[in-house]
């Protein structure tokens, strides 16, 4: 179905917000404006549920921190989506890895932590089934950042002028 992206990872947040009220803070730098995507809301619901469960779980902070951009590229008809933390970051060497089924940086911690290793692996699958790419960024010990590149419709005032 077609979605305004925005109002989609705004309702997720909120549901992130409510559970995690005293040890993560969540900063939305999300444009005010519709971004229309068409997506299947309960597989891209999904993926943000495992990147931003992520990004909570592999931190040992204090005071978590969860940021999302949204970015909307409209002369490729393209949007992008960053969701960074400030956690435990992945070492260089195995950043690429981590969209593998059933890897994990860490299997001791990993183990004790619970969850597969498939998140991620899955959540690239749902991604490329909707003509996007998902990627990640990451610092060691400094924290992560996952991109989401999605298509994205540019309806506006200005089609109408034909
Ligand atoms: P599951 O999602 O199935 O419950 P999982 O979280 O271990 O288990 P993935 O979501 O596929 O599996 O992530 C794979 C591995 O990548 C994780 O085990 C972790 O080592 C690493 N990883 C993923 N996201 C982050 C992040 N935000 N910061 C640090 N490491 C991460
Ligand atoms: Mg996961």
């Amino acid at each position: 179905e077609i979605v305004d992206f925005n109002q989609f990872l705004n309702r997720i947040i909120d549901r992130f917000e409510m559970t995690h009220k005293d040890d993560v803070e969540f900063v939305r730098n999300i444009p005010d404006t519709p971004i229309f995507t068409e997506i299947a809301m309960d597989k891209m619901g999904q993926v943000l549920d495992n990147v931003i469960s992520n990004a909570i779980k592999y931190s040992s902070r204090d005071h978590k921190k969860v940021e999302f951009h949204v970015k909307q590229n409209r002369l490729y008809n393209r949007m992008t989506v960053q969701i960074k933390d400030n956690g435990l970051g992945i070492p260089a060497s195995k950043v690429e890895r981590i969209f593998e089924r059933f890897y994990r940086v860490d299997k001791g911690r990993a183990r004790k932590m619970g969850g597969t290793g498939l998140g991620l692996a899955i959540s690239k699958e749902i991604v490329e089934a909707h003509d996007g790419r998902i990627w990640a960024n990451s610092v060691e010990n400094h924290g992560t950042t996952i991109f989401i590149n999605l298509p994205c419709e540019t309806l506006e005032e200005d089609d109408w002028d034909v």
